[in-house]
């Protein structure tokens, strides 16, 4: 079968000699419908996040049931399902509440199917538990596919701020890509707060008024977080939501996030903090969410079912993806690319 391999730095190859995997026990394979294209992917491939294998890339995946192991129980050939990304230990006590995203042994094991393991940019994948699938009824798994991720992580990230989310509040969104669009979406539905976005491009500022932000700041410009103050005036912004993770955007968080605010980076840009007591307002939690659980990825289900979140999705041939992470490397892509087999 057809599947694009990370081979080590900076070498992503489409082979086609890749056999066929047969599930076993708890195993279950799936036909996949589609692949989304993560910015993460481009952090292994282009800084080595993971080293020293090589496996098929793709953790944003949606397919058919193929073929389930002896052990499997309450799938048939044909079911529609989306791939749960960060795969746990499946005992440990964030496992057995669903946050595997949060396992005990993350620091000892592959983090999941395309992220060191054999991921779905691919004909077939291979999971390793029917626990890691969560039905999509009647969504399209090719539009399905990056909710298990452009949509679980911001909604996972959006739902712990919740309770400051008010609607006399301000939030700020840095990086409308393919997770920040989403997160524009989930914020409109599920919030209250008055929407500041922020990108570089002119393009992904409109593509951010659509999906509801009420402001658009360039943060490229010197006085991004002056032009935000403006807006905000001193109550600053409860929530800043950070998809880049650069030093620069970090910055501006620090600079527009308000007293007892939440300062919450989902971005992997490598950026650095340095704590300083005056640099940051009091009571401000910071983090640095990862992905979301398994029943957070049913609500996003339900929330794309009820048409609530709509993903722009660029679609693409498993043989283009190093022309799309190319084109990912330049901001280029509205909303996400998927890869269909
Ligand atoms: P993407 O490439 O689709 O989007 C990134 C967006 O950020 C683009 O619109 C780009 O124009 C914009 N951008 C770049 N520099 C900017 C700046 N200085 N200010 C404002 N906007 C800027 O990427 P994505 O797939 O949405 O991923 C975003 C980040 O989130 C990546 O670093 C990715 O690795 C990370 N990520 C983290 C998790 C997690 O669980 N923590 C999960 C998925 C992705
Ligand atoms: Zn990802
Ligand atoms: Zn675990």
């Amino acid at each position: 079968m057809k599947a694009v391999r990370f081979f080590g730095h900076k070498d992503v190859r489409v082979v086609n000699d890749i056999e066929r995997p047969v599930p076993k026990g708890d195993e279950v394979l799936l036909k996949i419908g589609g692949a989304g294209v993560c910015h993460s992917d481009l952090h292994i491939i282009d800084e080595g996040t993971v080293v020293g294998t090589v496996f098929t890339l793709g953790h944003e995946n949606a397919g058919w049931i193929e073929e389930v192991g002896e052990n499997v129980e309450g799938y048939k050939k044909g079911d529609a399902v989306l791939v749960y990304g960060p795969w746990g230990c499946g005992h440990c006590k964030p496992c057995q509440q669903s946050k595997e995203n949060y396992c005990d042994h993350q620091s000892e094991q592959a983090y999941g199917g395309g992220l060191g393991l054999d991921g779905g940019m691919a004909d077939y994948m291979l999971v390793p538990s029917s626990r890691l699938l969560v039905p999509i009824f009647d969504l399209d798994p090719v539009i399905a596919a990056p909710l298990t991720d452009a949509a679980l992580t911001p909604y996972s990230a959006i739902k712990r701020s919740l309770p400051k989310l008010m609607p006399d509040e301000y939030v700020v969104v840095i990086g409308v890509g393919g997770l920040g669009h989403v997160a524009l979406q989930i914020l409109r539905e599920i919030s209250g707060a008055e929407i500041i976005a922020c990108d570089v491009t002119e393009d992904k500022l409109a593509f951010a008024k659509q999906l509801g932000a009420a402001y658009v700041i360039n943060s490229k410009d010197a006085d991004a977080a002056e032009q935000i103050q403006k807006i905000t005036g001193i109550k600053k912004a409860k929530v800043v939501l950070d998809f880049v993770g650069a030093t620069s955007t970090i910055d501006l968080g620090t600079k527009v996030v308000s007293l007892d605010g939440d300062l919450t980076i989902v971005g992997l840009g490598g950026g650095h903090y340095q704590y300083s007591m005056n640099g940051l307002p009091f009571g401000v939690s910071m983090t640095n969410p990862y992905w979301g659980s398994r029943t957070e990825l049913m609500e996003v289900v339900g929330m794309a079912r009820q048409k609530k979140i709509h993903i722009e999705i660029e679609k693409h041939k498993l043989d283009d993806a190093n022309e799309v992470y190319e084109r990912m490397r330049q901001g280029k892509i509205k909303g996400r690319a998927v890869l269909i087999p």
